[in-house]
């Protein structure tokens, strides 16, 4: 493709609203442009990227035997109410109605739709299991749309759904899911773990999330370097060193609780300084309302609460924080709750709490808290669940190695749905004896359009893009430094077309601007290969250069197939020898 004509209006300057490397680069390099909050336009080049990841999506779901269909954008609203989630989903679900009046909904994903569909058409064991995927366009109508197309509100997704008779039918096909998604993200050149992510309380059980590991990643990644534990923050688990020793008894303590005098100080911190404790030394005593129940949650005063694992502890409850006249119902005072002596609330206690000695507590008393207090002894028969956020320092409970922390990209998420929606929208099959069971589902997204941004994330650098070459716009870059100069045509025209012959997608920069215009553009947009036809061309002398290694040599018009070969067979990482 020559230069000349192909719409790649590359920028000097971008918006300011741009923040992250991937949504200024796309805007740079004339791959996108934004029409509105969250929506993008995608220009010939951005289009081309895109394209080849579709295709890697394509042909490792095709080897993983699933079935590729194309659903409608467009979902009549009956469909979300049988589901029982036009009302659940919220503000997110873009909706609209006709000019009869009826309403509909801009699929946000399609469970709905693929579920009334196997319904209808897969009544017998004998056409299951099935898994169906599509690549499609979905709308969402997310509150920070940002980063470009990292969280936009129209965007490409691939959605599988497998449908199976039996749970481990459906072991098999997230299995095989699970397996293509490593063969798509590694092929899209992605640096990614896959984590251990929450199902939700009730319902399903195995669920992972690809991340795509970025500083400006939004989730937050648990892992272990030394064994294969990784999960997302949300679900992570740990073991926390404890602060005093929680072994062996002490002695030393008084044998019941001091009450002390601690005027206006309601806070962990001003607590910690008051009394010149470590924050690890005080129980944190949070009040919440979950069904209507006051509830005390307990967890060391340097944990956080997660509020997923809460809710999950919870059995899957919605909570809010209990109010004033709550507090004072069951015989507390805001600032100073403690889980001594309350009336009817129930008590909840992270495991950080466990076995804790000389603990602060708040004494229910305005002003007042107790020192002293011994867990084991003062507040026996807790009921302890995980509820904390695992922090820095913490262990692995598989191998007790120190966790490590990182920031990922959600690039794709794997789900066993179970029998939620066939139950809803009533998708059966009949077994061998006839008998009507619920098919057994699985979900399985990849942002297409995220991959792409994050493909970018991780590689770039000042100049501009570092293509994979799996993904490249282009493979190479063909830049005639003089248009003028008859030789140097002559001997791109040959190179063009033997390259092109040979198979190799090329760009061929045949532009009249300045050389050291068209050498920016040409890192900006980063192919992995550029080939210069300049001075040397009278002598066959080609300039080329690898965007990855930012490596230059020089080769003779009749070597440049054989080392393209080289090249590219290893990924187009390999360097000149
Ligand atoms: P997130 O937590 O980032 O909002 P999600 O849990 O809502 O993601 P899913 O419903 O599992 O995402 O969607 C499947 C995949 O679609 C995600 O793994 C992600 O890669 C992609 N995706 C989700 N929302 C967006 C968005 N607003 N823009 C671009 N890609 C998205
Ligand atoms: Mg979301």
């Amino acid at each position: 493709m020559r230069q000349q004509r192909l719409l790649i209006p590359t920028l000097r300057d971008v918006p300011g609203d741009a923040e992250v490397a991937s949504h200024k680069l796309m805007l740079r390099a004339g791959l996108i442009r934004q029409l509105s909050s969250g929506i993008y336009t995608y220009l010939p080049l951005g289009l081309k990227a895109l394209q080849h990841i579709q295709t890697i999506v394509r042909e490792e779901m095709d080897a993983a035997g699933a079935q590729e269909m194309l659903m409608p954008a467009l979902h009549p609203s009956e469909l979300w109410k049988a589901s029982g989630r036009w009302d659940v989903y919220g503000p997110e679900l873009m909706r609209l109605e006709d000019r009869h009046g009826r309403e509909f909904a801009l699929g946000a994903t399609h469970e709905e739709v693929i579920t009334t569909i196997v319904k209808d058409e897969i009544q017998s064991y004998k056409k299951l299991p099935v898994t169906l995927y599509q690549i499609q366009t979905k709308y969402r109508d997310e509150r920070r749309p940002r980063f470009g197309l990292l969280r936009g509100r129209e965007f490409l997704m691939k959605d599988a759904y497998s449908f199976d008779r039996s749970q481990s039918g459906l072991d098999e096909s997230y299995e095989s899911m699970y397996k293509a998604y490593h063969r798509i993200f590694t092929r899209c050149g992605l640096n990614f773990r896959a984590v251990e992510a929450d199902s939700g309380a009730i319902g399903g059980t195995d669920t992972h999330e690809f991340m795509a590991l970025a500083d400006i990643g939004e989730d937050t990644i648990v892992h272990c370097p030394s064994c294969q534990y990784a999960a997302n923050l949300e679900k992570a688990v740990g073991q926390l060193p404890a602060f005093t020793d929680t072994a062996s008894k002490r002695s030393d303590l008084p044998n019941e609780p001091q009450k002390v005098h601690t005027p206006q100080v309601t806070s962990i911190k001003q607590l910690s300084e008051f009394l010149q404790v470590s924050p690890k030394q005080i129980i944190k005593s949070i009040a919440i309302e979950a069904n209507g129940e006051p509830v005390i949650v307990l967890l060391r005063g340097d944990c956080e609460v997660n509020e997923i694992k809460l809710k999950n502890a919870l059995n899957g409850t919605e909570f809010t924080m209990l109010s004033e006249a709550g507090i004072q119902q069951i015989g507390s005072k805001a600032g100073f709750i403690g889980p001594i002596g309350l009336q009817n609330a129930k008590i909840i206690a992270d495991s950080s709490v466990i076995g804790m000695q000389d603990a602060v507590i708040g004494a229910n008393e305005a002003d007042y808290h107790l020192t002293h207090v011994q867990v084991e002894r003062d507040l026996a028969g807790l009921a302890y669940y995980d509820l904390r956020n695992v922090t820095e320092g913490e262990h692995c409970l598989t191998c007790g190695h120190e966790l490590s922390f990182a920031k990922g990209i959600e690039v794709g998420h794997v789900f066993k749905l179970g029998t939620k929606y066939s139950r809803s929208l009533g998708a059966s099959f009949s077994d061998e004896n006839g008998a009507s069971e619920p098919i057994i589902m699985g979900c399985y997204g990849i942002g297409v359009s995220r991959v792409l941004a994050a493909i970018i994330e991780q590689n770039h650098d000042e100049r501009g893009i570092i293509w994979p070459a799996s993904v490249a716009p282009f493979a190479v870059h063909l830049l005639t430094v003089h248009v003028q100069d008859e030789i140097q045509m002559k001997l791109s025209t040959e190179i063009y077309k033997s390259l092109t012959d040979a198979g190799y997608s090329v760009l061929w920069d045949d532009r009249e601007d300045r050389p050291g215009v068209k050498f920016n553009d040409a890192d900006l947009i980063g192919f992995p290969l550029r080939i210069t036809v300049g001075k040397k061309a009278a002598e066959h002398i080609v300039e080329c250069k690898e965007r990855r290694s930012g490596d230059q040599y020089e080769l003779t018009a009749e070597q440049i197939i054989a080392h393209c070969q080289t090249f590219f067979q290893t990924g187009g990482r390999s360097s000149h020898e």
